[in-house]
């Protein structure tokens, strides 16, 4: 995939086709420019009863790629003009603007047009692009309250109504302001909910906001150890910052990030702290109460994210930590495999992403050959990878 504006990582499809799906020439073509050769699982499962209009809750992990499967039937279904007719709610602006970036690609054979409605961003821009006549509206949903409120945006017409990430919906507390929205848009609508988990109070939203739907469940069985996902982001030194940036918006899990130094833990803790991040931080300038505190909170979930160092991050027992981020790759392979160990205990599954520059990729070369597998090189929105140059053929040594 080549659009910087769509993240890329590996992900395991099936044998099907798209071809296999029911979809018109057009939006296969579409496709088939993005680079997608194979649906994975929930695309299969999910695009034949989206195109016939069928209510639809769909389940699967994070990473399975839930946002094709109702982007593609929506682009298959939608033709420019004729105004406002569908509305996808995201949990957060990254994702946001990442589905915005998925229908412009897939709906491009039809000429589709997406405005983004998110928070942080001037009211001024989006009432432009809203009188641009989209077709589709991706928003958080407190802005998008906002402009119903004010009258800026008309609900009225809309028939496709799609409610993503939903349990993050729940973890950051917008289940009331969803509901609200609901309320305002047509009954008659079409409603498919996508979700890694469903907790109760997903449920009963389901129970009272979909009419009839057709449930699909692709999570493992009973829970079983996927293990661990390991994850490469190689970046130039000064892309470091924002690749971190990017990773906390996209993964929404609780998340440990290592640092190499003390000084370095520090300083992420200030800069995630400004950006609004729930954050705590163990090292060991710090007094034993305030490193018990901050893992009692982060253990709790009061604040998803704890910034450690290795040394600090050694004993770290806290059940759930779905994402484990090197910020500074570990200065020897043990480490690496500890700080992985953090994730993914018992039987769940996490992922262990790690932000390097050319300099580290001796050290990566290290970790492969312990894991005995290349790790997945992966790109995150908005942050440029580095290009790793080929390795030059190793010479035989000659003989004298
Ligand atoms: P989810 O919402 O389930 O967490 P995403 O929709 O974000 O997952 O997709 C995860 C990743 O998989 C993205 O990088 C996406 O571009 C990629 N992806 C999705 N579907 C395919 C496919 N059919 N072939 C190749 N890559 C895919
Ligand atoms: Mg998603």
């Amino acid at each position: 995939m080549n659009d910087a504006r769509v993240p890329h990582h590996p992900v395991p499809t099936t044998v099907e086709t798209f071809d296999d799906l029911g979809l018109s020439a057009p939006i296969r073509q579409s496709i088939r420019e993005v680079g997608f050769e194979h649906p994975t699982p929930i695309q299969s499962a999910v695009i034949p009863p989206a195109l016939r209009g069928q209510d639809i809750i769909a389940l699967a992990q994070t990473g399975s790629g839930k946002t094709a499967a109702f982007v593609i039937p929506l682009a298959e279904k939608l033709q420019h003009g004729g105004g406002l007719r569908a509305l996808i709610i995201s949990p957060t602006r990254e994702i946001a603007l990442q589905t915005q970036a998925f229908i412009e690609l897939f709906g491009k054979n039809h000429d589709l047009k997406a405005a983004c409605l998110i928070g942080g961003v001037k009211m001024q821009g989006q009432m432009r692009a809203i009188k641009e006549q989209p077709d589709i509206v991706v928003a958080t949903p407190g802005r998008l309250l906002d402009h119903i409120k004010r009258k800026t945006i008309r609900v009225d017409k809309v028939e496709e109504l799609v409610l993503d990430e939903a349990d993050h919906m729940l973890d950051l507390g917008f289940l009331p302001q969803v509901r609200q929205i609901l309320g305002k848009i047509p009954k008659t609508r079409r409603t498919m909910m996508f979700s890694a988990t469903m907790p109760p109070a997903i449920e009963e939203l389901a129970r009272t906001m979909l009419r009839d739907p057709l449930r699909i469940d692709i999570t493992p069985v009973g829970r079983a150890a996927v293990g661990i996902t390991h994850r490469l982001y190689v970046v130039a030194p000064e892309n470091k910052r924002p690749a971190l940036l990017a990773l906390l918006h996209q993964e929404l899990g609780s998340t440990l990030v290592f640092a190499r130094r003390r000084v370095d833990a520090e300083w992420l803790y200030h800069i995630l702290q400004r950006q609004g991040h729930p954050v705590a931080r163990i090292h060991s300038d710090r007094s034993q109460g305030k490193r018990v505190q901050a893992l009692a909170n982060f253990r709790e979930g009061s604040h998803r994210i704890l910034v450690a160092t290795d040394i600090a991050g050694r004993g770290i027992d806290v059940p759930g930590i779905e994402h484990i981020i090197n910020f500074d790759i570990p200065e020897n392979v043990e480490d690496y495999i500890h700080r992985a160990g953090r994730t993914a205990r018992v039987d769940r599954e996490g992922i262990v992403s790690t932000i390097v520059t050319w300099q580290d990729l001796m050290m990566v070369r290290q970790i492969e050959a312990t894991l005995g597998q290349p790790i997945a090189r992966c790109t995150v929105p908005g942050v440029e990878p580095w290009v790793e140059r080929q390795k030059p053929p190793t010479r035989t040594r000659s003989r004298v």
